[in-house]
């Protein structure tokens, strides 16, 4: 989240001063001679207010509205806004808005939709990575498992697989569910490890390990991405 604020000194301040421009833009005023922890513990005493209007400036900034995406099982709303010194270049999560700033200014809505597709794979494909290589840590030593390597790959027509190395791998596309779907099928495949097979037995082990798998099964179905 962007949170350079700005410092101007004035000869004639006699206190040190915040201010939000309507971008959300933060600036703090002191005199000069103010020492700089004086300005910082008011800068970390006046956190609260500062992420208020950032957050309401970037609400209000020039953002082109694409479409809502799912992640985790939440919905967020797209959105475009131009860089500035309060807003670094990146992906963003604010609340329930996901906000791209691309490096250079906005040039056409339509070259953004383009860098935002490109750029927000990469960040899905990611945030993907990051979350199932630790989620994978905690639900093998729960079912004391062990497996060899994880891996996100674009499988077509499946969640994940489990090769007879015990290699897993994952579709990344399952950072859209919610995370208790996710678990599901990281149990499912970490269960392939112990029984190779969709026996009675191994049904036995996913139910233990997630006793609505029914459920989360019939979710994953039915969501399509
Ligand atoms: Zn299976």
């Amino acid at each position: 989240m962007p949170a350079e604020i700005q410092i101007r000194y004035h000869r004639q301040a006699r206190s040190i001063k915040l201010k939000a421009d309507s971008a959300g833009r933060i600036t703090v005023t002191a005199h000069p001679l103010t020492p700089k922890f004086l300005i910082n513990r008011f800068i970390a005493q006046s956190q609260a207010w500062i992420d208020k209007h950032q957050r309401r400036g970037l609400k209000t900034l020039s953002a082109i509205s694409l479409a809502k995406i799912q992640l985790f099982g939440q919905t967020y709303q797209r959105q475009l806004a131009n860089p500035s010194d309060d807003h670094t270049p990146g992906i963003h999560i604010l609340d329930q808005i996901l906000i791209y700033v691309p490096a250079n200014p906005l040039r056409s809505p339509e070259q953004h939709q383009i860098d935002l597709d490109r750029k927000l794979k990469d960040w899905l494909k990611r945030t993907c990575q990051t979350y199932i290589s630790r989620r994978l840590i905690q639900l093998s030593q729960q079912m004391q498992v062990e497996y060899r390597t994880v891996s996100l790959k674009n499988l077509s027509s499946r969640w994940g697989s489990c090769s007879n190395r015990h290699n897993l791998n994952f579709n990344w596309h399952l950072v859209h569910f919610p995370p208790d779907v996710i678990d599901y099928v990281l149990v499912h495949e970490l269960a392939h490890i112990v029984h190779a097979n969709h026996s009675r037995q191994f049904w036995q082990l996913v139910a233990k390990h997630d006793s609505n798998y029914k459920r989360h099964k019939t979710e994953l179905s039915k969501l399509a991405v």
